[in-house]
């Protein structure tokens, strides 16, 4: 028996990391459907995502309801446009403020379910502050940056990839990054300035947000991803004893 990370009560309820529809929806475009493991770096062929039942209530999961639907949307209509065979894909962003909680949500429902319950422990101050903007209607907006999904292993091939929330640099800027319908949300929790180009990309305030079809990027060299496929193909290769 757990109590509410929230309001202390309980029972707590089955908490979806990530929206469960969003890897639903992924599973029928490919077989391949691969994402990290629940306990540390590696991969595996995923089923419905990941949940925890021990960190959150029915009224305070509840109050994520809203945000989790919102983010639904923004994937579906994105992959509908998508398929219409376009490289450029407009989405409609009317509450920008929602896909900003949508990204927290699922960080902070990350960092929660993986610190033995003290979601301190992985994000630091930034814990009680993306709480207390989720739950508690104190305005927090860390910068999020979406873009489309380009990882690759083998040429032209792109990975139908999920990934949960992970810890991302790039040009030393550091990020909270996840992997799902086909998109990349980079969600920065500290105030520290970016340069401009990458902070042009923000869509807090973007009622829109166009998505271009990115360059191929090798999911080795990314970090993070790297590390979770090197283990992955570690397992393919045959086992050979170690030499006596
Ligand atoms: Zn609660």
């Amino acid at each position: 028996m757990a109590n509410c990370l929230i309001c202390g009560s309980d029972p707590t309820v089955k908490s979806h990391i990530v929206p469960r529809a969003l890897f639903h929806d992924m599973k029928p475009a490919k077989g391949q459907l691969i994402g990290n493991l629940r306990d540390g770096p590696g991969y595996q062929h995923l089923q419905s995502g990941f949940w925890d039942k021990t960190i959150l209530c029915a009224e305070h999961e509840g109050q994520l309801h809203q945000a989790d639907e919102y983010g639904i949307q923004f994937c579906r209509t994105f992959n509908a446009g998508k398929k219409a065979g376009q490289w450029r894909v407009d989405v409609p962003n009317p509450a920008p403020e929602l896909l900003v909680d949508f990204a927290s949500a699922c960080v902070w429902r990350m960092a929660a379910s993986r610190s033995e319950r003290r979601p301190e422990k992985w994000l630091g101050p930034y814990a009680r502050r993306l709480a207390d903007s989720l739950f508690h209607g104190i305005a927090y907006r860390p910068m999020l940056l979406v873009a489309c999904n380009a990882y690759q292993l083998k040429k032209g091939e792109i990975l139908n990839m999920g990934a949960l929330p992970f810890r991302y640099v790039e040009l030393d800027i550091h990020f909270w990054r996840f992997i799902v319908g086909g998109l990349i949300f980079d969600l920065k929790l500290d105030a520290r300035a970016t340069p401009a180009a990458m902070a042009t990309l923000a869509v807090n305030e973007q009622a829109e947000v166009t998505l271009f079809e990115d360059f191929p990027q090798s999911a080795r060299r990314t970090p993070g991803v790297g590390h979770a496929l090197a283990a992955l193909s570690m397992q393919r290769r045959s086992f050979r004893p170690p030499p006596n």
